[in-house]
């Protein structure tokens, strides 16, 4: 009897519900505890200093050694008094996870006295031993080496586990030669650059606004699995998904799980989730089930867009610590289960001012509300423009799987408007003419403009199928995956807003000089890029087959998996983009598509391998234990003169056993085939082609006939846990 499948579940049913106690009643005596916020730092700080750090923070700039002198040593006494003994750069290299490399405080002085210290130099710059991080061959072996430099604009924060508690500093991650290699380098220029673009576009209606920055509020999709069955699949542990196993007779389709009621060994996972992520500083709110069953979703109030992408990097890791103390383990995989909704992170993004104005909030006056379609609009025409790419930063192998699975928005990049915004921009079309208007006919535009409700329906008016998708106040990107660094897709989204707002500043301007009034030449620019970017705007279902056929008719990309959507990463336009922005070297992005053309490779690999040894060591010789018991009764029968239809049934399951061992058998044989024609390949990019249409189809032919054996052997046998027991939380 296979042994570990049947421990698991006994363990499984036998567990009860922690019990979690907040460190107070009220979230607010703990929230950010553990942070070095800023008004922790001005306790710490003189004022001069605080004053110097909170001013390179809103701007931006460098914040000179003997200030970060005295930060560093304010930090130091802060987390000492917190009880911290170590201290890490904490950056996001591009493997996707965080990594940190801890150093303790401690020191020998001069005279060689043991002493706590933390210079400013330490605090600023480090030089962790870079060679183990994807570099997509910039950094070559003699000059193995990066460094992680200090990002003020994000917290420092302590981390606390069993061994002890570790002052963490966001850092940005680059080569020796000034290359970026990780996720928030590029961010931070990105946002540079949309600060700049906007800035200007802003002054045109509110001369008091300095400062533009984005807003980001991620809800996380998460799948818990209770550790014991979850140790018990070696696809869940070495892929992050099962590559086996049949739908539960009772699946999704009684839709009770939504909204439900949380079960309660979930329900302490969750308060404890939240607890340490605020005192994290992390400002989770929302918790609920997902539409799956043992799939929820949790999510922080909206922040700065570097914050919140920070956040949820440390989210992620909480929520694993967090479940491994309540024997659960965390599925952040975008389809752990075939058949069942994946997970995704939807990116709710908006802009926002130094003066506290959401530009995606229509006004109540005519000119708040221009300037509210003008941010709309130019974000409209960005991603139109650039559709191709922000598909790009979104591919992965696990959100492949996702992506077009009629539970998650198609692969095809769409907006959708509501209804009524659809109707402003037609009308905007319509009334706007490039010759000279009337005064009549510009009042009339000024006035329908103000008409636009302040308060937009987007709770009635809401589709669940939409990529990109307006929702009153904010633009959702939905379909990021749950696994993935946020930074990826948010670097695309702000740099082709703003790209795409100096273009449209040039374009006014230019007007102007012409001599057209701004409020005209503003319309007229505007009316423009509505004609070009209709093509994108789609209010229908974006899971039906006419909205594919009518994609293709439109002309827009479909291209459904990560070996072809990556090559848009290293396209002349999105080179051309990257470079005029000065985000991106030709041989910085060829280095990141590199790194991710890689990725996917090594995890199809990986699969295959999985699917291939689980196969042949786990299914083929639990179906064949089971066919001999078949065999053996039918022998029994024989020997006691039973024939004909008696032992047909007996002698048909023989059969169709035999006949799956040998398609399973045969299909990993000639996957591992494949899988060797594709290794000799050199270069990247054919590998991982070869690696999608040449292996990948293998996966689904032994899946069916692995599936079909679940359905037959006797359950008593059968090896690993079933979707029924993996997905029954309790
Ligand atoms: P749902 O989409 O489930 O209805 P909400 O609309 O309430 O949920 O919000 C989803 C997320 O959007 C939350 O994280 C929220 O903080 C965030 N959000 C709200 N306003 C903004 C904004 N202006 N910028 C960015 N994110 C926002
Ligand atoms: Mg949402």
């Amino acid at each position: 009897m296979p042994v570990l499948r049947f421990k698991a579940l006994e363990a499984s049913v036998s567990r009860q519900a922690a019990t979690v106690t907040p460190p107070s009643a009220k979230i607010s005596d703990f929230f950010g505890n553990n942070v070095f916020m800023v008004d922790t730092m001005q306790k710490f700080l003189s004022k001069e200093v605080y004053k110097e750090v909170i001013g390179a923070i809103d701007s931006g700039k460098q914040i000179d050694r003997k200030v970060a002198e005295q930060v560093a040593t304010a930090m130091m006494a802060w987390a000492i008094s917190k009880g911290a003994t170590h201290y890490t750069h904490w950056f996001q290299p591009l493997t996707g996870a965080t990594a940190e490399k801890h150093d303790s405080f401690f020191e020998l002085s001069s005279d060689n006295k043991p002493i706590e210290n933390f210079s400013g130099s330490a605090l600023a710059q480090q030089e962790p031993d870079a060679s183990s991080f994807p570099s997509g061959g910039i950094r070559n072996t003699f000059e193995a080496r990066g460094y992680t430099a200090w990002d003020p604009s994000s917290p420092a924060f302590i981390i606390e586990s069993r061994s002890g508690k570790t002052l963490c500093i966001p850092t940005i991650f680059v080569s020796y030669t000034g290359e970026t290699l990780d996720y928030k380098a590029p961010l931070l220029k990105v946002l540079h650059e949309l600060d700049q673009a906007a800035v200007p576009v802003c002054q045109y209606f509110d001369k008091n606004v300095n400062r533009v920055f984005a807003t980001l509020g991620l809800e996380q999709e998460y799948f818990l699995i209770d550790m014991d069955i979850f140790n018990a699949r070696p696809d869940l542990e070495m892929t992050g998904r099962t590559l086996f196993g049949h739908a539960p007779a009772k699946g999704q389709q009684l839709e009770d799980h939504y909204f439900g009621s949380i079960p309660s060994r979930v329900s302490s996972f969750m308060s404890e989730l939240e607890i340490e992520s605020q005192k994290l500083g992390i400002p989770l709110k929302t918790r609920h089930n997902e539409v799956a069953p043992s799939q929820f979703e949790c999510a922080p109030v909206f922040e700065e867009i570097n914050l919140a992408v920070d956040h949820n990097q440390l989210l992620m890791d909480v929520m694993d610590k967090v479940a491994k103390r309540h024997h659960f383990k965390v599925l952040l995989h975008e389809k752990p289960y075939s058949g069942i909704n994946g997970s995704g992170k939807h990116n709710n993004w908006s802009l926002s001012t130094n003066t506290g104005k959401n530009l995606l909030t229509p006004g109540n006056t005519p000119k708040t509300n221009l300037m509210f379609l003008t941010f709309f609009v130019n974000t409209i025409k960005a991603v139109s423009e650039y559709a191709d790419l922000l598909r790009a930063s979104i591919a992965s192998a696990g959100n492949d799987h996702r992506l077009g699975a009629n539970e998650a928005p198609p692969a095809i990049i769409s907006i959708f408007l509501g209804e009524q915004l659809t109707a402003v921009l037609n009308d905007i079309e319509k009334r706007v003419k490039n010759t000279k208007m009337s005064p009549e006919e510009k009042s009339e535009v000024k006035i329908n403009i103000g008409r636009i409700p302040e308060i937009l329906l987007d709770n009635t008016d809401r589709n669940r199928t939409s990529p990109f998708a307006f929702t009153g106040n904010k633009f959702e990107l939905r379909a990021v995956g749950s696994a993935a660094n946020c930074s990826g897709p948010m670097t695309v989204l702000n740099l082709i807003v703003a790209h795409q707002l100096k273009k449209f500043h040039a374009s006014v301007e230019a007007l102007i000089k012409k001599g057209q009034k701004k409020d005209d030449a503003i319309l007229r620019v505007l009316r423009q890029y509505i004609v070009e970017s209709k093509n994108i705007l789609f209010e229908g279902n974006g899971y039906s087959d006419e909205w594919m056929k009518e994609a293709r008719k439109r002309g827009l990309s479909n291209v459904t998996t990560t070996a072809h959507a990556l090559d848009f990463m290293i396209s002349k336009e999105a080179k051309k983009l990257y470079a005029e922005n000065g985000i991106y070297t030709s041989r910085e992005i060829e280095a990141r598509h590199e790194i991710l053309v890689e990725q996917y490779i090594k995890k199809i690999q990986i699969e295959a391998r999985v699917m291939g040894l689980l196969a042949n060591n786990h299914i083929i010789p639990a179906a064949i234990k089971y066919q001999k018991i078949l065999a053996e009764t039918v022998a029994g029968m024989q020997a006691a003169g039973i024939r004909g239809a008696a032992i047909k049934t007996h002698t048909e399951l023989i059969r169709e056993i035999s006949e799956h061992i040998s398609v399973i058998k045969n299909k990993s044989d000639e996957m591992v085939e494949a899988r060797k024609r594709a290794n000799k390949l050199t270069n990247p990019r054919q590998q991982a082609n070869a690696y999608c249409d040449k292996v990948r189809p293998f996966f689904e032919t032994i899946r069916y006939h692995v599936d079909k054996l679940e359905l037959v052997v006797d359950d008593e046998m059968w090896p690993l846990p079933k979707y029924r027991e993996m997905v029954s939380v309790k």
